[in-house]
């Protein structure tokens, strides 16, 4: 029923992923509209990582999610990032043995339109990756990969981008400038699902929120909303 640019960029309907015996997540329904920051909170074990990996392509699933109407288990990853996708997580996404520069062009494998001027933006971001561009990617700093990480994401040149827990075991002072990087990404008008244990991150840069908990939304709605919530604010004083 919905209509053009209405509709939203990403939809999760009636979403369960199981692994064996274990259901991460049940029944979750989600909509993402472009241009929106999305914050998905939860403790450990919620079942946070289990759905940006299963909105980046990785799992199987039963329900359905679609990426600009494409549902993601029938759609390659390549296809995902012409289209716009990108799941940006430090675990899945640096070779170790490259350069930073190295890392960082392979964003742009599919979409090197624009290449030197996205490197010219990425390196203006972060300037540490530029001062450690011909360094090994393994011999950074976990707050400097997070970084190469976010960094690579952009060189795709994203519509969507998915950020898988950006400021874990960051150090203040990196966090901060993450944090930082985050607010320009933003401003870019990219569409971004931030998947976070932080809520004080989350709090600071989501428009809205849903709150996983046993592999169920228990919550979903503005920031605003949901600052004063009983379970949300049960969950930061936890
Ligand atoms: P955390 O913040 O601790 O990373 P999370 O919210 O990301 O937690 P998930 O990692 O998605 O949660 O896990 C959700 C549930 O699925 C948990 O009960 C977890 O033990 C289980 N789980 C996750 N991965 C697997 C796996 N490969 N095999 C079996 N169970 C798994």
């Amino acid at each position: 029923m919905a209509t053009g640019s209405n509709e939203p960029i990403l939809s999760v309907s009636d979403l369960t992923v199981s692994y064996g015996k274990v259901t991460a997540l049940n029944d979750v329904n989600l909509e993402v509209q472009r241009g929106e920051t999305i914050g998905v909170i939860g403790p450990n074990g919620a079942g946070k990582s289990t759905l940006v990996d299963t909105i980046g392509g990785f799992l199987e699933y039963e329900g359905s999610v679609t990426y600009r109407g494409l549902e993601v288990a029938e759609n390659d990853t390549p296809t995902l990032i012409e289209n716009g996708l990108f799941y940006c997580t430090e675990r899945r996404n640096l070779f170790g043995q490259m350069s930073v520069e190295q890392n960082l062009r392979l964003g742009s494998f599919l979409n090197d339109d624009g290449e030197e001027d996205r490197l010219a933006e990425v390196f203006e971001l972060f300037p540490r990756l530029e001062e450690r561009r011909t360094q090994e990617a393994e011999s950074l700093s976990g707050g400097e990969q997070q970084m190469l990480s976010l960094g690579r994401g952009l060189m795709s040149d994203p519509e969507f981008l998915i950020l898988d827990e950006p400021s874990i075991g960051l150090a203040p002072v990196v966090l901060q400038d993450i944090s930082e990087a985050l607010t320009s990404i933003r401003e870019l008008d990219v569409t971004i699902l931030l998947c976070e244990q932080n809520l004080t991150f989350a709090l600071e840069h989501a428009d809205r929120l849903a709150l996983l908990e046993n592999g169920r939304v228990q919550r979903s709605g503005t920031t605003a909303e949901l600052q004063s919530d009983d379970l949300v604010e049960s969950y930061i004083g936890g």
